[in-house]
């Protein structure tokens, strides 16, 4: 029997390590300083640059970078239960140097840095001595359909000169460098090949940000960047010329099903919330969670979740070993995003108005859930890839079995 859905206890054991370093370690800091009157900003910043170092220390650090840099060496599938036990708490990702955009930017350089880049840009990052970001989107373009891309980088001898304007660059205040998708071969024959990636260190003359863009829930360092006459050297082509598609799409497919990890671990803290407020909560002659209204969004929120882990495993185990993982990638953001959206928006209902106000996670949560269904490829986007590879398989072999996931049913 080949199929078994335990981990190793390698796996177990780091799971368990870092369940309780969150609750027991990261949990109690947290609401020490909560308690502390007058805490400022700068106390919060030390206390995560203090958690940081602890994380380090304890062996909790880069959860998903191999051993050799420095990682934990988890495998995909492991990673899956690992990062949906961080993402229980604020910052959680950050405490073990394994959040976005800075997560996918070490895949991405451990996949395709020179050595010389390895060295300068990589490095740092493994160490968390520094932040990086990832810029890609524009506002004057569908992001959704990266060909489209304005920004272009002219070859001037040894150098790169970058113009452009980006927004959503994630992180890019206090980052040191970013990985900045542009236009280097208009001509191109491929409109996928048309593109490069360039690190660009955020202190060059002519990168210019531009502001913090606000959004529904704040400010959260989502930032809107010119590049005007930005030179890089010839050395920070990162992959190779006209490959800046291919290395998004290296870069995206893991990324998205790390969001998705920690999205498993935030619809799971909403379920269970829903479940304790239905338990106490007590209204026309019984308690809500004795309401079948009730029990009915529990049982559609379990049904959904279970579903969102099983997807999320079988995405990660196609992708370790080594199997086309689009489809499943595409299918586990579409169900894992709108699951999360569906059972936080359910939490906040049963909650009522503490569920609305900011005395409660959720209505946060919320907020931040919206992002989900549209960022790393929108709804409509992988509805449209998963049609797209439905019928290929169908017409190619008379089955869609291998655009269902290929499994043995
Ligand atoms: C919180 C957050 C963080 C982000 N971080 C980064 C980052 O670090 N770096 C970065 O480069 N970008 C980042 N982004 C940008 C994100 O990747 C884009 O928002 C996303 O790619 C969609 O692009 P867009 O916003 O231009 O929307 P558009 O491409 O304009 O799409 C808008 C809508 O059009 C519809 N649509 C698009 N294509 C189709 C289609 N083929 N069929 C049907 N409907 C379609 C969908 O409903 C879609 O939601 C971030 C965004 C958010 C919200």
């Amino acid at each position: 029997m080949a199929i078994d859905f335990t981990f190793g206890p390698d796996v177990e054991q780091a799971r368990a390590g870092i369940r309780d370093f969150m609750a027991n370690t990261v949990k109690p800091r947290y609401q020490q300083l909560e308690a502390q009157e007058g805490a400022t900003r700068d106390d919060w910043s030390s206390l995560i640059k203090g958690l940081r170092e602890v994380a380090k220390v304890e062996g909790y650090w880069l959860p998903h970078m191999p051993q050799e840099v420095g990682g934990m060496g988890l495998s995909v599938t492991a990673m899956a239960a690992v990062a949906a036990e961080a993402a229980k708490v604020p910052y959680g990702p950050y405490i073990m140097n394994a959040h976005a955009p800075d997560e996918g930017n070490m895949h991405t350089l451990h996949h395709f840095a020179t050595e010389y880049q390895r060295e300068r840009y990589l490095n740092p990052l493994l160490e968390g001595e520094v932040r990086s970001c990832f810029s890609m989107t524009e506002p004057e373009v569908a992001g959704s359909d990266p060909t489209l891309i304005q920004t272009h980088a002219v070859q001037d001898g040894d150098e790169w000169v970058i113009n452009g304007h980006k927004w959503f660059t994630s992180g890019a205040r206090g980052a040191n460098f970013a990985i900045v998708i542009a236009k280097t071969d208009p001509k191109a024959d491929i409109p996928q090949a048309r593109n490069s990636a360039f690190i660009v260190d955020c202190d060059s003359p002519g990168f210019e940000l531009v502001r913090d863009v606000e959004t529904m829930s704040g400010s959260h360092n989502h930032c809107e960047i010119k590049y005007n006459d930005v030179r890089v050297p010839r050395e920070n082509l990162l992959g190779e010329r006209g490959g800046g598609h291919k290395l998004g799409q290296v870069r995206l497919g893991p990324a998205r099903l790390a969001h998705c990890m920690r999205w498993i671990g935030e619809i799971e803290m909403a379920l269970e919330m829903l479940i304790e407020r239905a338990q106490n909560r007590y209204a026309h002659g019984s308690l809500l969670s004795e309401k079948q209204g009730i029990q009915w969004m529990m049982s559609d929120s379990a049904l959904e979740l279970y579903a969102a882990k099983l997807m999320v495993l079988h995405a990660a185990y196609k992708i370790e070993n080594g199997l086309d993982f689009k489809q499943e990638v595409s299918m586990a953001k579409h169900h894992v995003a709108n699951t999360l959206w569906r059972v936080v928006d359910r939490a906040v209902q049963v909650h009522g108005a503490l569920g609305y106000s900011t005395d409660s996670p959720l209505s946060g949560m919320l907020q931040q859930a919206r992002w989900a269904r549209f960022a790393d490829g929108a709804d409509e986007v992988h509805q449209m890839r998963i049609a797209e590879l439905l019928m290929r398989a169908y017409d190619e072999s008379g089955s869609i079995n291998s655009a269902v996931g290929g499994l043995p049913l």
